[in-house]
């Protein structure tokens, strides 16, 4: 690095230009950098250095995800592929709301509807920022003005990140109706609230199972006491028999079973189905309202909408991912199915090419994750490759950073999650990790 005076004070520009030798930031960041570190006095030039790979670490970044939780929370969930890839030259605008054909304003929403008609039967269907939000937006726009919302106590649950159904409902301005038992509650719970509620809501626990003496009644069952029923299935199964991989040889993953899914919940009758784009259906974060379209249309018209509407981008993203599923490619085109229908041998192929590379390095069975709450319980057959001791912080100082798991004395590197074009990334990682 650049020579440092150090016999008189350092001026912050000559701090910055050192620290610039070995941390690639813009020059403003590292003068930030510089007179914080000088600032805090001792030694300035560690002190800003620290600063500045601090700074440079904390910005979002690409990072190699070898922990075999296929929709990792903390690693932005389902990861972008192909139907995120975006032109690299220039730049375009986007007919986001504006309709070609006329020259008018449209809706952003238009073709997700359209897309989500044909793939799951939905009347419409309108896009907010996460599932958190569809459930808030669907309960202010059709309870928010003190109505009730029948919620069994068995699904009055935390799906995490502080995500709790009865303040959620608290927040919307409806009123929560508890209905049943924690874990028995039956079609005739709800009968009895009937003339206290405007909608009957039900929620999938996603990462939370009860067993033994439990009893919960049949979507069919609960539409039949004859009030609309709203449903977060959570996770955005879009149709429980996976046409997008039947048609293509794939059998239908067992972990799924029990995994509700949107087609099957609106031809059971369900009013509305509410569900994440980032978890099994693989696509960007946003949470998605379908179903009666005078249900989505008072959704699209609640001046919340307006807060919680995603951006360009993520509406591009997510038409992207659904285009993949009506065209029958998403098997190879959405990363989170790709790494699902990848099989054990040819995981098993790539490990072994792998530790052949890295001295110590061998082949061992492991199961991985659906992930993000999905299936709770749910393992895949995969291979990781194995070394001995815990790198897992040295794998995580590599660039790209390399996220691994530590099983007893060894650290696994899962390959189902990780792309086979990185598998480079992954030699190289542990070539230098062991080497350390
Ligand atoms: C994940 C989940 C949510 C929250 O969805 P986000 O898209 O993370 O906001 C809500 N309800 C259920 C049932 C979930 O599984």
């Amino acid at each position: 690095m650049a020579s440092v005076d150090t016999s008189r004070p350092i001026s912050v520009d000559a701090l910055a230009r050192a620290v610039a030798a070995e941390v690639p930031l813009a020059h403003a960041l590292l003068v930030d950098c510089a007179r914080r570190a000088i600032a805090a006095g001792g030694d300035v030039r560690a002190g800003a250095m620290k600063l500045a790979r601090d700074l440079a670490d904390s910005l979002v970044d690409d990072v190699v995800n070898a922990t075999g939780v296929l929709l990792h929370t903390n690693l932005g969930r389902a990861p972008v592929g192909a139907w995120g890839a975006r032109r690299s030259d220039g730049f375009r605008a986007t007919n986001v709301e504006f309709d070609i054909r006329d020259g008018e304003r449209g809706s952003r929403h238009t073709p997700i509807a359209e897309l989500l008609r044909i793939l799951v039967g939905a009347e419409d269907a309108v896009v907010v920022n996460n599932n958190a939000a569809a459930v808030m937006l669907v309960a202010a726009a059709l309870a928010g003005d003190g109505k009730g919302i029948a919620v069994s106590r068995g699904e009055s649950v935390e799906i995490g990140g502080g995500f709790r159904v009865p303040d959620v409902i608290e927040q919307s301005g409806a009123r929560l109706v508890d209905v049943g038992t924690t874990n028995k509650t039956r079609a005739d719970d709800y009968a009895k609230v009937r003339n206290d509620v405007a909608l009957v809501m039900r929620i999938h626990p996603s990462n939370f199972a009860m067993s033994g003496f439990v009893d919960s009644p049949a979507l069919a069952d609960v539409v039949a006491v004859g009030v609309p029923v709203v449903v977060d299935v959570g996770s955005g199964l879009l149709d429980a028999s996976c046409p997008w991989l039947t048609t293509q040889g794939f059998p239908v993953p067992p972990w799924l079973a029990g995994e509700p899914a949107v087609r099957q919940a609106l031809d059971d009758g369900a009013a509305l189905v509410m569900f994440s784009g980032d978890k099994l259906l693989g696509g960007p974060q946003c949470g998605i309202i379908a179903g009666r379209a005078d249900l989505v249309r008072a959704c699209a018209k609640h001046p919340l909408m307006r807060a919680l509407r995603p951006g360009a981008q993520v509406m591009r993203d997510l038409q992207d991912v659904l285009l993949t599923y009506v065209g029958r490619t998403a098997h190879t085109d959405v990363p989170f199915w790709a790494m699902v229908t990848t099989g054990v041998d040819e995981l098993e192929k790539r490990a072994a090419a792998i530790a052949a590379r890295v001295p110590g390095a061998r082949v061992v069975e492991t199961s991985s994750l659906p992930g993000a709450g999905s299936a709770p319980s749910a393992r895949m057959a995969s291979r990781a490759v194995s070394v001995t001791g815990d790198v897992t912080e040295r794998l995580r100082r590599h660039r790209p950073p390399v996220v691994a798991r530590v099983e007893g004395s060894s650290t696994l590197l899962d390959l189902r999650s990780v792309s086979p074009l990185d598998d480079e990334v992954v030699t190289a990682a542990l070539i230098s990790a062991l080497h350390a």
